[in-house]
């Protein structure tokens, strides 16, 4: 049985005042779940404040973004190292805004990617069409291609660590979502390509979070399908009852 991961994407928002505000008030509602898997990903300054108001709790700790390398000259970055020393558990790699904004490829993501596994970290790599490759009948096309470039080399032992986010870029802050029977078939599809590069029996193992516009009112029904392990969460995890509701779906 794959566990449900439920990850909120905090993006670019929150001081430090407002992310430890946000994350007691998540511990308070929350309580103890013990089975759905539970991660907040604040912005890195915020990262460090975090990390002991969580110890103990069922909440992890995972950042936005990493580089590849160890350590070294490369002005502005955060290594795999850092993130663990930290406490991060997970990272995101290849969001659609660093895709986007930050001209992040394939197989830059892909060697985060590796990076992050032989770190230790757990790696959930995003994955999603933009809003004309849909129209066009080319989204799972596109959404096989990133994952064969993005999940290149990664050892079918390693594949268990791995989550794969399915995030339609139309649907991404938009109030706009996949319908279940759309994100299941596209999950359904992931699955089969990360059966093919690893095997199938890994494939079932490996976690596939639906994002973009995941709220109160449409989590159970994508939750509900088979292929759905859980919900990587932007707009929604910044508010803590919202997200306390979403980790409770039915
Ligand atoms: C995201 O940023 O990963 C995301 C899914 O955002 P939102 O939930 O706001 O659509």
């Amino acid at each position: 049985m794959r566990r449900p991961l439920l990850a909120g994407n905090w993006k670019m928002n929150t001081s430090l005042t407002e992310g430890v505000d946000l994350v007691e008030a998540l511990i308070e509602q929350l309580g103890a779940v013990t089975d759905h898997e539970i991660v907040v990903c604040p912005p890195f300054t915020v990262l460090g404040a975090l990390a002991p108001l969580l110890a103990g709790t069922s909440v992890q700790l995972g950042a936005q973004n990493m580089f590849y390398a160890a350590n070294g000259a490369y002005t502005g970055e955060i290594s795999p190292l850092m993130l663990r020393e930290i406490g991060c558990v997970y990272v995101i790699l290849g969001h659609s805004e660093r895709r986007q904004y930050f001209g992040e490829d394939d197989a830059l993501i892909n060697r985060k990617a590796l990076a992050a596994l032989e770190h230790g970290l757990r790696p959930i790599v995003c994955v999603g069409e933009v809003k004309a490759e849909r129209d066009s009948g080319r989204a799972e096309e596109v959404v096989v291609q990133q994952l064969r470039g993005s999940l290149q080399n990664i050892k079918p032992e390693q594949m268990q660590n791995l989550v794969v986010a399915y995030e339609p870029v139309w649907a991404i802050g938009t109030g706009d979502t996949a319908t279940p029977a759309d994100a299941q078939s596209m999950h359904a599809t992931i699955r089969h390509t990360l059966a093919e590069l690893s095997d199938a029996a890994t494939a079932q193992t490996i976690r596939i979070q639906y994002g973009g516009s995941v709220k109160a009112d449409n989590v159970d029904e994508l939750m509900a399908q088979p292929d759905i392990d859980g919900a990587l969460v932007g707009g929604a995890s910044l508010k803590a009852s919202d997200f306390v509701r979403i980790v409770r779906f039915q």
